[in-house]
């Protein structure tokens, strides 16, 4: 790609630019290779709320593992804020990816069961270079008030917390950092319904106060539909439609968008008793063995001969892209 193709990037305020990702995994039993992101282009802009959905086993976590350096990737590239992360020395590599901050699904895994929430912030705190006794007490008071957390709950261990605290912690510990990207993986399904919305409203605060860019991971295509300005659906590995919040919800055009939008009740029970549902049969299929062509053949209600073939992705918005033969010509 060209100098001004980059600089294209820098200027329009792309944060964090994925490009053409790909990330194996051997299987440990027989060998074979599991193609869990196999070809990601995603894109994210400064202060961007983006939502990354898909049904579990698509490869979400592993894209978000890769892009903080849990995965080594197979190919690709990560880019923040113009840097190929993965073409810097390992020293580089890793300040820059400091600015890039993951919030885990289980907060309880996430936290040492020995450190009180205020060692555990204080630790973060230290890892990111702070030496200042002072400077660090008052840091950690801060953090436990961003995330609202009363200042009484900080000699408590994990144990002793909620789950909603405890993942409060957890966020405290990622905003120890600075980061300008979270990546936020199913961060409130481990949670009560009740408590959900309060981490999900802390996330767009966070957002506010701090301007920094979001990645919602989710399986749930509408916990995302508030918060997210922009939307990719995965499938199998790959991006199967992607676009901004009103392409993908108004106007899904690939059949597993649509499927996985009518598994979801309308808050009407007079539509929802009269509309047509298409209920995704079966399981995803290994990643080690993918359909071949469309991988989404073997499940797909408008399946047809072609797709044997592969698909190639089709522009069919100003940001509206969708992976499949019948782009946008399918309708429910
Ligand atoms: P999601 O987050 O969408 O549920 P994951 O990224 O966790 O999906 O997993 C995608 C696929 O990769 C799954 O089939 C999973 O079993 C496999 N996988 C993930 N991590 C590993 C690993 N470390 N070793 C082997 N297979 C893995
Ligand atoms: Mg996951």
């Amino acid at each position: 790609r060209s100098f001004n193709f980059f600089l294209e990037k820098i200027m329009s305020n792309i944060i964090l630019d994925i490009v053409d990702l790909k990330t194996y995994f051997e299987d440990e039993s027989t060998g074979g290779i599991i193609k869990a992101c196999d070809g990601v282009d995603l894109q994210m802009s400064e202060g961007e709320i983006v939502g990354l959905v898909g049904e579990s086993g698509c490869g979400k976590s592993t894209i978000g593992r890769t892009i903080i350096g849990l995965e080594p990737p197979e190919s690709g590239k990560i880019i923040y804020k113009g840097t190929d992360i993965l073409m810097e020395s390992r020293s580089n590599r890793n300040k820059v990816r400091r600015n890039i901050q993951y919030i885990f699904q289980d907060p309880y895994a996430a936290l040492s069961p020995r450190q009180t929430v205020w060692m555990s912030i204080e630790e973060a705190l230290i890892i990111n270079g702070e030496k200042n006794k002072k400077a660090i007490n008052s840091r950690v008071k801060e953090l436990l008030n961003s995330v609202g957390l009363d200042h009484y709950i900080s000699d408590s261990y994990p144990r002793e917390l909620s789950g909603g605290q405890r993942q409060r912690v957890c966020i405290a510990r990622a905003l120890a950092a600075n980061p300008k990207v979270l990546i936020c993986d199913e961060p409130a399904s481990s949670l009560d319904v009740s408590i959900r919305a309060q981490i999900m409203n802390l996330f767009l605060k966070l957002r506010d106060d701090l301007g920094m860019s979001l990645l919602l991971i989710s399986h749930d295509l509408s916990s995302v539909r508030q918060a997210a300005k922009s939307v990719y659906v995965m499938y199998l590995g790959k991006i199967v439609e992607s676009g901004s919040s009103e392409d993908v919800y108004e106007n899904p055009s690939n059949p597993y968008t649509q499927s996985l939008l009518s598994a979801v009740p309308d808050k009407d029970p007079r539509i929802e008793r009269s509309r047509e549902r298409i209920i995704l049969s079966g399981d995803v299929p290994s990643p080690m063995y993918p359909p071949s062509g469309c991988r989404f053949r073997t499940r797909c209600f408008a399946a047809k001969e072609i797709c044997e073939e592969v698909p190639q992705i089709k522009q069919i918005g100003e940001h509206h892209n969708v992976l499949c033969h019948f782009a946008g010509e399918i309708r429910l």
